[in-house]
């Protein structure tokens, strides 16, 4: 049985902890993770959790807690992967477009660094030369992901360095006799189709053979997880069965035992995550009822950002005649969650609740409107932890200089 939160215990949180807030379910979360787990159980893999989906630090601790590794896109979620426990091994930076000073601050606290420009391996190259090992992350000239905004493979992308610019790397590496231990790339977000992870090897493969010191190759992530009825989620164990077959399949020079690694967000923590809000009004209109929650882009952006969709449901009254309701935010900004969506008959005071809010929910969210952001609860072996407390008036002044 899938781990989900029931109707009626998403109902005691918005009771006992106000809403609008984010509740997370670890145990989901480590659903999710076993599944990876198992499905790849024969092949010498590691998985980074792709820690910029959600990084409140119990989230962290929980997914250290399970044995998964963590990926960080910045110096700063290095350093709350650090304040979390997770050891330097275990940390990845896969940097993009940021300034030398932050990969020298990586490489200063120790953790796994890839480097996506010549400038910056340049730079790298110049200053630690072999001593450091490092890996480089590629643009495979792959189209892949659910939109073009979470497609970061492409021959337009500025993710990576292209890989046809491979002549220009190995002329940098072998300038400074670089220890290049891995090669990595991440096409993009929602891939459904795992032979896009097979053309990705199938990419790296024609250059692994330059690169003697080889340990790993980094697959990035961009797990596809269903949003909706009927949607699929990434075939994990066909994946699984397709990158061994791959690897299998292609000669590798002087028998090099290469690992593989993944950087899974969205798979992980995505459906581990509901919004929990309240209906502030019924608007009745000729176009579509309006059902205006105490919510809005502030806190979940992916709907006017991605055109995404999440699944909504009237916990209040599960059981009420479906209507249509076109579900939006409070802010003064056009921020409609759903157009025209069926749902159990709502009025104004019941709470309704977001699904798979998860990932790129409340890390997304903002004040935008002076609004406060929500707060945290994670639910673990049944109990109902505060994890992050709404703001407060102060919080919105906090930095201002009064
Ligand atoms: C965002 C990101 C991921 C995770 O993507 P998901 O779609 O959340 O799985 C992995 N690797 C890198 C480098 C990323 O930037």
């Amino acid at each position: 049985m899938p781990q989900v939160l029931s109707h009626k215990q998403l109902l005691s949180i918005a009771e006992e902890f106000g809403t609008p807030v984010y509740v997370y379910h670890a145990e989901k979360i480590a659903e999710q993770y076993s599944k990876l787990i198992n499905a790849f159980k024969n092949t010498d893999v590691k998985f980074f959790y792709a820690c910029k989906a959600l990084t409140n630090i119990n989230i962290l601790r929980y997914i250290k807690s399970i044995g998964a590794n963590i990926d960080c896109s910045s110096i700063n979620e290095v350093k709350l992967a650090l304040y979390a426990g997770f050891t330097p091994e275990r940390i990845l930076y896969t940097s993009n477009g940021i300034a030398f000073d932050e990969i020298d601050e990586a490489k200063s606290l120790g953790v796994n660094i890839n480097i996506d420009s010549l400038s910056n391996l340049e730079k790298f190259g110049e200053k630690y030369g072999h001593a450091y090992p490092v890996g480089i992350r590629l643009r495979p000239n792959i189209l892949a992901g659910g939109n073009l905004k979470i497609s970061t493979g492409h021959d337009k992308s500025k993710f990576g360095i292209p890989v046809d610019q491979i002549e220009q790397i190995l002329s940098v590496v072998h300038k400074y006799n670089l220890f290049i231990r891995g090669l990595q790339i991440h096409t993009g977000s929602d891939i459904d189709d795992v032979d896009v992870f097979v053309k990705g090897i199938e990419v790296l493969f024609d250059i692994i053979p330059h690169f003697k010191e080889l340990e790993f190759v980094d697959l990035g992530g961009g797990f596809k997880v269903p949003y909706k009825e009927g949607d699929t989620e990434t075939d994990i164990n066909a994946l699984a069965q397709k990158v061994s077959e791959a690897f299998a399949n292609h000669p590798n020079p002087g028998n090099r035992h290469l690992q593989v690694w993944f950087e899974p967000g969205k798979f992980l923590v995505s459906a581990s995550g509901y919004l929990v809000t309240q209906v502030n009004v019924i608007k009745k209109t000729s176009a579509t009822t309006f059902a205006s929650v105490n919510s809005g882009f502030n806190h979940l952006i992916r709907p006017m950002f991605y055109n995404s969709y999440h699944r909504i449901e009237n916990i209040s009254n599960e059981n009420g005649p479906e209507k249509k309701y076109s579900i939006v935010g409070n802010i003064c900004e056009t921020d409609t969650f759903a157009w025209d969506r069926k749902i159990s008959e709502i009025t104004e005071g019941d709470y309704l609740v977001f699904y798979n809010a998860g990932a790129y929910g409340f890390e997304m969210s903002s004040n935008f409107n002076s609004r406060f952001k929500p707060g945290e609860v994670l639910i673990k072996e049944g109990k109902a932890t505060l994890i992050r407390r709404r703001d407060s008036f102060e919080d919105l002044l906090q930095n201002q200089l009064l």
